[in-house]
């Protein structure tokens, strides 16, 4: 909702200062369990904020890019240990609405990546390697691109932002991001802990305000040579249409639809705990969430039992009560979303085994909350076991064996996660190299992503980018060949060899 300004606005960072909104326009922020709270005003920025911002990155850029990558590590080193120290007034669950544990999972994801990438300031290796011709010298160099335009989704406020700000500025280049509209907040944090910690003007710059007006304008900004975007396909699918033109890097971290497989011989109390975690751990609203289960018929009616048990006793409520297990949905529209799947389920013949009901009364008026809900006996073509439905809904779907597994696992239109649990070492390996997703987990659940791996899927969730590890470094750098004659005389590549 658009209001005027008022006095809690959190400003737009751009040349480092904290600047006057140019039209005066303001959003409210929420808290998803409890909506009376207001977090704050935020910037509807315009285009001309966008610009602004991407002026001044671009200014900045001149001297970072010549700022040496280790001194730029060391920014990056305090700015990871100011992290530390405010982790725990940083770790926002009213803004997004996860339990506590997880909001401060949240933050310590930034804090590694931000070490990680500092790290990385000391190596930023490229290759050296014989000339095929004499007093020839040949080496590839990584280099900065420059402006960096960052679109960010809602549901890791703090930690998808240090996935592409921290890589991005250890390879020398200059930021512009636009968090999401319902989390901007922890943006905020981090560029402030970046400042703190002696990052230059105009080298981090926040533009807040909607997809449609921001995000836009950054995905079309002609002095954006770079765009890295996490969020939904259907966004996605506009963001390469409106950067392949002007043929900019642009890396999409986009929807899943992952799966764990429970074989007969799986350990079931583990796999009871992965799925419970890998289900509605943030309330199912992780693109990495485990919101399939394919199970073995040998072991489906108990597993499916204990499953049931188990999600039946979860807590949901505010996430800032010690007691909760499971927060809100993220907004109104979410929970809608849910409620709709839910009918869905229901309509395609699926067999509702628990839940399925948004929470009302007493204090759960005040927010978005969804009972955890499973559905069993489900067919892997229905849509509830095809479609990211990005809430606390799993869908159990029986396997004949390990072969139908892999089919069902991958017959979606995604390929993040997938996950297997067995004692059989020969159907782990199998499995690992069969299921067609970016990342595989064997007796773990699909969620629990390590900052120094590749992250990232195929089919419909990724353009073929990674982010994280040495991935994001391969994305915010281009390769420069350099060959050094110092022969003294024209020697002439596959000519002169013999
Ligand atoms: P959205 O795609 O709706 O939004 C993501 C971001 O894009 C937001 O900042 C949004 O702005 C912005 N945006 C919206 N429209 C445009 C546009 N036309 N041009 C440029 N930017 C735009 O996703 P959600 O925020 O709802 O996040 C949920 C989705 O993200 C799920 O599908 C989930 O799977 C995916 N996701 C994927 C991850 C991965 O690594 N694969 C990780 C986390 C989430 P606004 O603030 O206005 O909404």
């Amino acid at each position: 909702m658009a209001t005027a300004v008022a006095a809690k606005v959190f400003k737009n960072f751009i040349d480092g200062e904290w600047v006057e909104p140019r039209d005066g326009k303001a959003y409210e922020n929420r808290n998803p369990a409890n909506t009376d709270e207001l977090i704050g005003m935020f910037v509807s920025s315009t285009e001309e904020e966008v610009n602004q911002a991407v002026d001044a990155a671009k200014e900045a850029y001149k001297q970072w890019r010549l700022v040496p990558a280790p001194k730029r590590g060391e920014i990056l080193f305090r700015a990871a240990e100011l992290l530390v120290e405010r982790k725990e007034e940083y770790a926002m669950t009213r803004e997004m609405g996860k339990i506590l544990a997880e909001t401060r999972g949240d933050v310590q994801e930034a804090i590694d990546m931000t070490y990680y990438m500092a790290g990385e300031g000391r190596r930023l290796f490229g290759q050296t390697t014989p000339s095929e011709l004499p007093n020839k010298f040949a080496m590839s160099v990584r280099q900065s691109i420059g402006v960096c335009g960052l679109i960010t989704p809602w549901n890791f406020p703090m930690a998808i932002p240090s996935w592409k700000i921290m890589p991005a500025l250890i390879c020398g280049n200059t930021v512009v991001i636009k968090p999401a509209q319902d989390t901007p907040l922890s943006v905020y944090h981090l560029v402030q802990a970046l400042t703190d910690a002696g990052a230059p003007r105009g080298v981090v710059n926040i533009v807040s305000g909607s997809g449609s007006k921001v995000g836009v304008a950054l995905t079309k900004h002609p002095d954006v040579p770079v765009i890295s975007f996490t969020g939904s396909t259907a966004v996605g699918r506009v963001i390469a249409e409106a950067c392949a033109p002007d043929f900019r890097h642009y890396s999409l971290e986009m929807g899943g639809k992952n799966i764990i497989l429970v074989m007969e011989d799986a350990n079931l109390d583990l796999a009871v705990d992965g799925a419970i975690w890998g289900g509605f751990g943030t309330t199912g609203q992780r693109c990495t969430a485990a919101s399939r289960l394919g199970v073995h018929k040998a072991v489906y009616k108990e597993f499916v039992e204990r499953f049931v048990e188990r999600a039946k006793a979860l807590r949901v409520g505010d996430g800032l009560d010690a007691a909760t297990d499971v927060g809100p949905c993220i907004n109104e529209s979410q929970l809608k979303t849910v409620m709709e799947y839910v009918e869905i389920g229901k309509n395609e013949g699926a067999k509702l085994l628990t839940g399925g009901k948004r929470l009302q009364g007493g204090a759960y008026d005040k927010g978005w909350f969804h009972e955890p809900t499973i559905f069993g006996n489900c067919n892997p073509k229905m849509r509830i076991a095809q479609e990211e439905i990005f809430g606390p809904v799993v869908s159990v779907i029986p396997i004949e064996n390990l072969e139908h597994g892999l089919e069902v696992a991958n017959g979606v239109a995604y390929g993040l996660s997938a996950s297997i649990y067995t004692r059989n070492v020969n159907r782990a390996f199998q499995a690992t190299r069969d299921l067609y997703t970016g990342i595989v987990y064997v007796n773990a659940p699909t969620i629990g992503a390590e900052t120094h791996l590749p992250f990232g899927g195929t089919k419909q969730t990724g353009n073929g980018h990674r982010e994280a590890a040495i991935a994001a470094i391969d994305f915010y750098t281009e390769w420069k060949t350099i060959y050094i004659d110092y022969s003294d005389k024209l020697q002439r590549a596959q000519i002169d060899n013999s």
